[in-house]
């Protein structure tokens, strides 16, 4: 596994992480499992969220590393309805006694929504006095809502932006990379195989990744999160709910691409024009 530091919370965090979303889906036992494997293999990072199955995810999350707290990098969301100056505290507690442990490492606004976002920081900062959280960051914000918060909370206090990126979808690339990588925030791909859409083996970009995949030994994922993850401020959090899928992913993050095989991906895979905002799932 490799490891980056996170955004100004100067902690080494795996370039490839475990995300969550719809576990509540999946077999409790091998999700569990999976994710205990995905540390076993080095993924600190686990993401989740109030959301999941209403809570149902925090709670299998806070199963599977009950014995392992010190080796995670615990994140988890407040929903922008809950995110009022009193309501985000609450919802972080609720979120911590779900996932049975005193603090979070990170704790993030899931997408902007109708309370002040200048309430929503000052209760993020509450939490950080407290001791509830190590540090706070954003998601779905594109560079004009980074900037407006950064107005309010100042530099160097986002730890990331958790953003849709994958093959097809590659507008952050525009504008949101290069704000983040300006300002020190960690960038985290959510949904980085497509969420269920990754490319066709039968398709043009799909021959593309096989090829490349064979050359290193590896799938046409890893070869995906490999080319994701050439960038200096990006980690990524694929969900797995199978052991064996945990470990292919951790995996991955050992793959370097050449320029040649990136320049082929970037050709197989547009990066598109830029557009106002960041797109979400
Ligand atoms: P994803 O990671 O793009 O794709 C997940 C799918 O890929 C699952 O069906 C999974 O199957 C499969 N998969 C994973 N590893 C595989 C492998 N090595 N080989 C074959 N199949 C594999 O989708 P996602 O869940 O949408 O995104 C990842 C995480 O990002 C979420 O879980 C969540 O934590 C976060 N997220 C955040 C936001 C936000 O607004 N901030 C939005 C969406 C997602 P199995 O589960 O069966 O292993």
């Amino acid at each position: 596994m490799k490891y980056r530091i996170f955004g100004p919370a100067g902690r080494e965090v795996s370039v490839v992480g475990q995300g969550t979303w719809n576990m509540e889906k999946d077999d409790r036992r091998a999700a569990v499992e999976a994710l205990r494997r995905g540390l076993d293999a080095g993924m600190n990072h686990v993401d989740t969220a109030e959301m999941y199955g209403d809570g149902r995810v925090e709670e299998m999350v806070g199963e599977a590393i009950a014995d392992r707290r010190g080796e995670v990098f615990l994140v988890s969301k407040v929903l922008p309805e809950n995110a009022s100056r009193r309501g985000t505290v609450q919802a972080c507690e609720r979120s911590l006694r779900r996932l049975r442990t005193d603090h979070l490492d990170g704790y993030l606004l899931h997408w902007p929504g109708r309370h002040p976002l200048r309430d929503t920081l000052a209760a993020f900062e509450e939490l950080r006095e407290a001791g509830k959280i190590r540090a706070w960051g954003l998601s779905n914000f594109d560079e004009e809502e980074l900037a407006d918060a950064i107005r309010i909370a100042g530099d160097g206090k986002i730890a990331c932006n958790q953003v849709l990126y994958h093959l097809q979808e590659r507008a952050i690339e525009h504008a949101v990379i290069p704000f983040c990588e300006q300002h020190g925030i960690a960038v985290v791909a959510y949904s980085p195989f497509g969420s269920g859409d990754f490319p066709s083996p039968s398709s043009s970009g799909g021959r593309v990744l096989a090829g490349i995949a064979a050359a290193h030994d590896a799938t046409p994922r890893q070869i995906a999160l490999a080319f994701l993850l050439r960038h200096p401020s990006l980690f990524a959090i694929p969900k797995a709910a199978r052991a064996e899928h945990a470990e292919a992913n951790a995996a991955a993050a050992e793959i370097e691409l050449g320029e040649e095989e990136v320049r082929r991906i970037d050709e197989a895979f547009p990066r598109g024009r830029r557009r106002r905002g960041v797109p979400t799932l």
